[in-house]
């Protein structure tokens, strides 16, 4: 006989992971269904880096207010690590400084405040070419390998949500999903394939002109410091919108056209963890394709190398592993339509699911339920 849900979820990573977590805690029966055996996609390749700060005005940075908060509110019953809290944005620029205070006059810089270079030593070990920097509060860091697993068990121990691994999802219908191991019955079903464009619903995603974005990440060797908050550089403030879109912008992304041209055409921007070994989890950059090949070019990685190099004014530690990750990819921060009814298909389009997905998945389970705002929360 086939089960009855009360929600189905299609996807294991981050995104579908909200969606569980929101309909458990609204007491509802969740199934969470994903063809690989553990997960392996984006959410486990990133570098688990919250970030509100810099998220774009408006919707965005509220979902990602509001999913640090959840974050903050799980890690502890389900055995996450906040491993860093914070962020130190460096500005090497005069025109990035200029853009840090244009950003700290607006709402968007709740938690920010500006240091001058002489105050980072207890935030940035080892000063590069650096003016000053911006510092949050607001902004966490989990590590991403262990914290979707952990957050998978305890939803399975904490809320009974089943979970059925190594089970593709092959169609899709109001009541009924039809897997590769027998149909399941459900009242509503969410659909969180990530950058999986083409085997469900594959007209929305060619509609909204969904590709994917593949990114190059290495971890480096313990250098020997802590890092108490993520690092970024001038070159995130021409990527992130919070400060993309101030006018401000215009100027230092002139200055980087002419300066880091090769940065700016392999998409590369600085972002610096670190787990709680003291290995570093840096990157990245951003080449668009339906397919994008597997390959990562080392002449893309030493320009990374090369930044961190600036920043910290060192030479990197040597690398423990490189990896490649693909996320979905379209104008706007996610994509999410309703194909029929009681059915749902989320994507976030924008990279950020690790900092946007609780918020995301609150209005969407609101909505699949008919409940009014807030009552997902
Ligand atoms: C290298 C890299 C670094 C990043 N850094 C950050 C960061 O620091 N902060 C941040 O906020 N975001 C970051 N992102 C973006 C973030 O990781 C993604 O937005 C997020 O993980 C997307 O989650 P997801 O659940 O949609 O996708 P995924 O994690 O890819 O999960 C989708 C799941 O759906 C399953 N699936 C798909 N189709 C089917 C089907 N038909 N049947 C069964 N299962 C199916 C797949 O097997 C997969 O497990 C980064 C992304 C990458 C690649």
């Amino acid at each position: 006989m086939e089960q009855h849900f009360d929600l189905v979820v299609v996807g294991a990573g981050i995104v579908g992971l909200a969606h569980a977590l929101v309909a458990a805690r609204l007491g509802k029966r969740v199934v969470v269904v994903d063809r690989d055996a553990q997960a392996n996609g984006a959410s486990v390749r990133n570098f688990g880096f919250v970030t509100v700060t810099g998220q774009a005005r408006g919707e965005v940075w509220r979902r990602a207010r509001r999913s640090a908060a959840v974050w903050n509110e799980i890690a502890g019953p389900a055995g996450i690590e906040i491993v860093q809290r914070g962020l130190t944005l460096v500005a090497r620029r005069p025109e990035a400084r200029t853009l840090l205070q244009a950003f700290l006059e607006t709402e968007m810089a709740e938690g920010c405040t500006w240091h001058e270079a002489g105050q980072l030593a207890n935030r940035l070990p080892g000063q590069g070419e650096v003016l000053g920097a911006l510092t949050s509060s607001v902004d966490l860091r989990v590590d991403s390998r262990s914290a979707v697993p952990r957050l998978s068990a305890w939803l399975q121990a904490a809320y009974g949500v089943s979970f059925l691994r190594s089970v593709a999802v092959l169609a899709v219908e109001t009541g009924r999903v039809e897997t590769s191991a027998g149909a399941l019955r459900a009242d509503s079903v969410v659909v969180c394939p990530g950058d999986d464009l083409v085997t469900l619903f594959p007209d929305h995603f060619a509609k909204a002109e969904v590709t994917r974005c593949k990114l190059q990440m290495m971890r480096l060797a313990d250098p020997g410091w802590r890092l108490p908050s993520a690092v970024m550089s001038d070159l995130g403030l021409v990527r992130y919108l919070g400060y993309a879109e101030l006018p401000e912008s215009a100027a230092l992304r002139a200055r980087l056209q002419a300066e880091q041209p090769a940065h700016l055409q392999h998409g590369i921007h600085l972002i610096v963890v670190q787990g709680a070994d003291g290995s570093l989890v840096v990157g990245d950059s951003h080449h668009y394709a339906p397919t994008p090949d597997p390959f990562g070019r080392e002449d893309v990685d030493a320009l990374i190398l090369e930044e961190f190099a600036k920043v910290f004014g060192q030479a990197p530690p040597p690398v423990l592993e490189r990896w490649t990750g693909t996320y979905a990819s379209a104008a706007g921060h996610s994509l999410v339509a309703a194909p029929m009814p009681h059915v749902r298909l989320v994507t976030v389009t924008s990279g950020t699911g690790a900092s946007t997905a609780f918020g995301l998945a609150e209005e969407v389970v609101a909505g699949l339920f008919d409940l009014s705002p807030g009552v997902a929360a």
